[in-house]
């Protein structure tokens, strides 16, 4: 394979490349870098997001150019703000070693004057929205008439956001022997237009498959009632403690409205749409960014082609109407090698989108079930235990040690540990213990009506295991890593859930004794694995609807940047956790949806004016003692 030297590019480029950790080029670069390097050609590249297009068409840009003039002589046009501004500061860390580089950003809801007298310092390179460039043309403020080189950036998206005629309007004025270099994750008509009616003989480079979506990502449906969507979206991010995923809704209204809804159920949620002001845009990518906001709900046209490192999920809450969005929407996942999981809640009527999708993405979806809260409960708590277990110690603590001792002086280690995981965890107990589980009812299901399903009632075992995708697992990789430790046949192993650091899986009964006994000594990369029985049954069982709460928490009004709790020093996390749930519950009762009446409860968390609910959450036994059986303990 070759190497960013062997490609041709300078020893500046090649400085910063190092800087920036890039081991070897990506497809779309090692195709696209020397082919561009070596003449002056028109070049038509197809390359999903996250393959390194922005390098592709960057590297040989900044060293065709020369930096000792001051006028203007690379454009790429690209279809957003975010994009824009990505692009720029991408580029300014590529040419960092390029002395007198000067590379300057063009976008709406910014002052244009700045914006003009940024150009007029000597800018080489200009990223611009289509907009804002024309705009700035008309009134002379920017000189492209000794462009050499110019990129359209995202071209289909471009298109789809109707610039088509600002783009022919700006490409008038630029020169006729200048290179065009277009890049699109797919060609659909307009775009091959563009290339026929624009560009000279265009050299054609594609990068995996047209319109395929990345191997990376795996694809998954969850078939719900419409009325249960945003239950669903809580539960799926529950059950994935450390979720960093982008929402998608179809329109502004309904990305505000799943953003603000979270918020106020305590999840770190921020919104990303075109009504914000770009000051608010800013903020929140920001905060995204800094992994402040941990759930970015977007629209299609805000969030296309923004790059942010490892997003785990990308949740479709509703489905677009065309496919080739999704591939849009499930490339923020699964970028630089990372794997990623690409959910949709679909109800029975756009079940049929999934089929013309998987014929576009030439990929199956695997159908899940929401968990089940008795699923999620398990999966937090365990999730809490092993953040407990891999916490380093604050010797701060130290001084204090005496006061605590003597506080507990006459708690039992047993008890203690309970108390201890009560405080953070009742919440989630409380929250899901009764809730129903929101799958579709099929009929054949025998325990539909059973909502809180906790026992197991068939003839599995489903087993809690301290590996995860920490070590390097998927679920197929589980699978095929039990089997071969346990020689066990295809089918034996099933449910099988990775989470971040540890996973589920579920066998026969029959096969209980076997998995125990083989993993009370057994390591994996010099670590013990431990295995131990859960509570659930797995998978998600299925039932009426559910009710319920998000994270319970009330003091997470903060609006957009608010952190996630989990974060929170201890003492500010404290205040609204501590025994008196009840208090909490009246501040929040709007919120409420309790386990009584629930003829009463109508949609009481999709629709807020609906819910003045008075009825509370039982909080009976809600110690949680009985959470996943420890069945065994190794030291
Ligand atoms: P695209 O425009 O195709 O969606 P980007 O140009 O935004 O992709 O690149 C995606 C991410 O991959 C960026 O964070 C970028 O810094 C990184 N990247 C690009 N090229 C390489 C490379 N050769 N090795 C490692 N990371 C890379
Ligand atoms: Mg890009």
């Amino acid at each position: 394979m070759s190497t960013f030297q062997d490609l041709g590019l300078n020893e500046d480029l090649l400085r910063a490349i190092t800087d920036l950790g890039f081991e070897k080029p990506s497809e779309v670069q090692a195709k696209a870098i020397p082919l561009l390097l070596e003449e002056d050609k028109d070049l038509v590249a197809l390359a999903q997001t996250g393959t390194g297009k922005t390098a592709a068409f960057g590297f040989p840009m900044l060293q065709k150019i020369d930096v000792d003039s001051r006028t203007t002589q690379g454009l790429i046009l690209s279809p957003t703000r975010e994009l824009c501004l990505q692009i720029t500061n991408e580029l300014k860390l590529y040419g960092k070693y390029c002395k007198g580089l000067n590379v300057t950003a063009i976008y709406g809801g910014a002052s244009i004057s700045d914006q003009a007298r940024s150009v007029k310092r000597g800018a080489q390179i200009i990223v611009a929205t289509p907009g804002r460039m024309k705009d700035m043309i008309s009134r002379n403020m920017v000189d492209i008439s000794k462009i050499q080189y110019s990129v359209l950036d995202e071209a289909d998206e471009m298109l789809n956001m109707g610039f088509k005629e600002d783009i022919t309007d700006i490409l008038s004025h630029t020169p006729d022997d200048k290179s065009t270099w277009l890049f699109s994750a797919t060609m659909p008509r307009e775009v091959a237009s563009i290339a026929k009616n624009f560009m000279y003989d265009p050299i054609e480079i594609t990068v995996g498959n047209k319109n395929e979506s990345t191997n990376q990502v795996s694809h998954e449906y969850y078939l719900v009632n419409a009325r249960d969507r945003y239950q669903a979206l809580k539960r799926l991010s529950d059950a994935n403690p450390e979720i960093f995923s982008v929402v998608f809704c179809r329109t502004k209204r309904d990305t505000q409205k799943v953003a603000e809804n979270l918020i106020e159920d305590g999840y770190n949620a921020g919104a990303l749409h075109g009504d914000l002001s770009q000051n608010q845009r800013d903020l929140v990518m920001k905060s995204f960014r800094n992994r402040q906001i941990q759930t970015l709900v977007a629209t299609d046209v805000a969030a296309r082609g923004i790059d942010v490192d490892n997003i785990t999920h990308v949740i479709h809450y509703q489905l677009p109407d065309e496919p080739e969005i999704y591939t849009h929407r499930s490339g923020r996942t699964g970028r630089a090698g990372k794997t990623g999981i690409s959910m949709a809640i679909v109800s029975k009527s756009e079940v049929r989108k999934i089929k013309s999708i998987e014929r576009i993405i030439k990929k199956q979806f695997e159908k899940k079930e929401i968990p089940s809260g008795s699923d999620i409960v398990e999966v937090q708590l365990m999730a809490l235990a092993n953040k407990i277990h891999t916490t380093e110690i604050n010797h701060e603590i130290d001084k204090h040690l005496e006061s605590i001792n003597e506080l507990f002086a006459d708690t039992e280690k047993d008890e203690l540990i309970k108390k201890f995981f009560s405080v953070e965890f009742n919440r989630f107990f409380n929250y899901y213990q009764k809730s129903k589980d929101l799958g579709v009812v099929q009929s054949r299901d025998s325990d539909r009506d059973g909502g809180r399903d906790y026992g197991r009632s068939s003839n599995d075992t489903r087993y809690f295991i301290n590996i995860g995708s920490k070590d390097g697992f998927d679920w197929m990789k589980m699978k095929d890593f039990l089997k071969e430790q346990l020689e066990l046949g295809r089918d034996d192993v099933f449910k099988v859930d990775v989470k971040d650091s540890f996973s589920f899986f579920n066998t026969e009964n029959e096969l209980k004794e076997k998995i125990l006994a083989f993993f009370t000594d057994f390591k994996h990369n010099g670590r013990f694995v431990n295995v131990e029985v859960s509570e659930n049954r797995g998978g998600g069982s299925r039932g009426g609807r559910s009710g319920g709460r998000g994270r319970g928490g009330n003091d997470r009004r903060s609006g957009g940047g608010s952190r996630r709790r989990d974060d929170k020093p201890r003492g500010d996390r404290r205040s609204s956790d501590r025994g008196d749930r009840r208090s909490n519950d009246s501040r929040g009762d709007r919120r409420s949806s309790g386990s009584g009446n629930r003829s009463d409860r109508r949609r009481s968390d999709d629709n807020r004016s609906d819910r003045r609910s008075s009825d509370r959450r039982s909080e009976s036994n809600g110690s949680g003692s009985d959470r996943p059986r420890r069945s065994r303990r190794r030291d």
